[in-house]
């Protein structure tokens, strides 16, 4: 049997479930949620190997009005990926008509002639007649190749989503090896769980604020211990502050939590060396951008 292949691409306003549909369809937690809008920064590519294809899917940041620098990057980040897929997921959630960010959306896929599912995520939150004008409605916007509702919480309809892009796909190569379920290098993965420990702990413009850098990432020799140094920096002494808290709380607290995790992910027993560190302005500056990750 030839196997097919393809590259899927998850689009979608912040906050409608493209990261929680990945980590579904993957099995496994490589993305990080959150209920505050904005948190995926980084294209992140996740794969999933079925009896007959590979499915590579994208998720990328939402897309939103282009303010700061790291907003014009981000957008930037999820267009750029329609020149190279064979298959969009464009994703809404039930329970909130379209808004002017998904109107936006549409137009910008106006431009593509690749298929392009919608996907309505989070029908756990609604009722169920509900869904039948909602599919009518929305199949007027745009020539959708299907429209799908799911729950990427409970993974209701995903099974389907699944087997329609696998119709949708062409036949094609190999293009990673078959235990390989993401690109991403671990430590980008552990930076990223404590960046959502930060997100998860925090309010306001400080989650935002954040960037992770992994300095130091190494077996302690004859030991099982994994030790990793990371530093969190932030725009801002005050921010610095909430993030330590009262006797070190705060940081200890994103430690822990993060260590946890990190210890599921990489199978092993870790100590976790975490700094705050300020980086004046740095989600403004280019160049700061860049040496924080986000190129
Ligand atoms: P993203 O910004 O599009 O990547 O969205 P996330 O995957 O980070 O999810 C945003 C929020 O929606 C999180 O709090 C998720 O737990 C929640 N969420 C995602 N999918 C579902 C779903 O199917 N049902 C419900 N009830 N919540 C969901
Ligand atoms: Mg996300």
């Amino acid at each position: 049997m030839k196997l097919k292949s393809g590259f899927i691409s998850i689009v979608g306003k912040t906050n409608v479930g493209k990261s929680t549909l990945l980590n579904r369809l993957l099995g496994e937690k490589i993305a990080i949620i959150s209920e505050k809008p904005q948190t995926t920064r980084n294209r992140i590519l996740g794969i999933k190997n079925t009896p007959s294809a590979q499915m590579i899917f994208l998720d990328t940041p939402g897309i939103h009005k282009a303010r700061s620098k790291l907003n014009i990057f981000m957008i930037k980040e999820a267009t750029k990926t329609y020149g190279e897929v064979e298959i969009i997921l464009f994703m809404i959630e039930a329970k909130a008509p379209l808004g002017n960010r998904d109107k936006f959306i549409i137009e910008t896929l106006k431009r593509v002639k690749i298929p392009v599912i919608l996907v309505i995520n989070k029908i756990d939150l609604i009722k169920k007649d509900y869904l039948l004008p909602l599919m009518d409605e929305l199949s007027k916007l745009y020539d959708f190749e299907k429209i799908i509702p799911i729950s990427a919480l409970s993974g209701e309809g995903v099974d389907q989503l699944v087997e329609d892009i696998d119709d949708l796909l062409p036949f094609g190569p190999k293009y990673f090896p078959e235990e390989m379920i993401t690109d991403l290098p671990e430590r980008f993965i552990v930076a990223e769980i404590i960046r959502e420990k930060v997100f998860h702990l925090t309010s306001q413009e400080v989650p935002y604020s954040v960037a992770v850098v992994i300095e130091d990432f190494k077996e302690k020799e004859d030991t099982d211990i994994i030790f990793i140094r990371a530093v969190i920096h932030v725009e801002k002494a005050s921010q610095k502050g909430i993030l330590i808290g009262k006797k070190g709380n705060m940081l200890k607290k994103v430690g822990k939590l993060s260590r946890k995790d990190i210890e599921d992910l990489l199978g092993s027993r870790v100590y976790l060396d975490l700094w705050v560190k300020v980086e004046k302005d740095w989600s403004k500056d280019t160049k700061a951008l860049r040496r924080l990750g986000y190129r």
